[in-house]
């Protein structure tokens, strides 16, 4: 009984000289290997030449500022709360006259750390953040750790910088969630 088409009667004759010296088996060989050299690349140069990651790439964290730059966190915690590998620590400190416009809220995360150690980048933080204050970047990953002691991230890694914004629409697939302010309505 025949169960696939795909058998092969296999044959004893002799082979020939240039079977005998793998002639055919080679210059098939090197067909398929020039044809390969004028298909498309599949490949890229990483790290020099970076991939488009995606619009729902979870990435890097990034701590937001608000229009004024002032950081929207206020150390409520909840991300924290919601992060399953409790990868997130904070220390809260309470907002001092003259310190408005560092801080939006009363109530500030002095201390604000992450442990990519432990991140599964599975974003919870992200919902869980009522004031909008902690997203994934999409568009940049966490670099390849080298020593044990870089894989705490604090503020100083996390806040963004107002010359280096991140907007996630800046990518025109990406729709606008209710929750971006930078998307919907402008920063209170
Ligand atoms: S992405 Fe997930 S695992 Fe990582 S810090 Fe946020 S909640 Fe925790
Ligand atoms: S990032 Fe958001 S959820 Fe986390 S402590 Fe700050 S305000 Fe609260």
């Amino acid at each position: 009984m025949q169960l696939t088409n795909r058998s092969k009667q296999v044959s004893n004759k002799e082979m020939t000289l240039a079977e005998k010296m793998y002639l055919p088996a080679v210059i098939s060989g090197l067909g398929i290997t020039i044809r390969h050299l004028f298909r498309k690349k599949v490949t890229i140069q990483y790290p020099e030449v970076k991939k488009y990651l995606g619009p729902i790439y979870r990435g890097h964290h990034v701590l937001k500022r608000d229009e004024q730059g002032r950081e929207r966190c206020t150390a409520c915690g909840l991300c924290a709360v919601a992060c399953p590998a409790e990868a997130i620590s904070m220390v809260a400190a309470e907002r001092k006259k003259g310190e408005e416009k560092l801080y939006r809220e009363e109530k500030y995360a002095a201390v604000y750390e992450i442990n990519m150690l432990r991140c599964i980048f599975c974003g919870l933080c992200e919902e869980a953040c009522p004031k909008q204050a902690v997203y994934l970047r999409h568009d940049r990953m966490v670099p390849v750790f080298q020593e044990r002691d870089q894989v705490i991230y604090g503020k100083d890694r996390l806040v963004e910088k107002m010359d280096d914004r991140y907007v996630r629409a800046a990518n025109s697939e990406v729709k606008a969630t209710p929750t971006e302010p930078s998307l919907t309505r402008a920063a209170t």
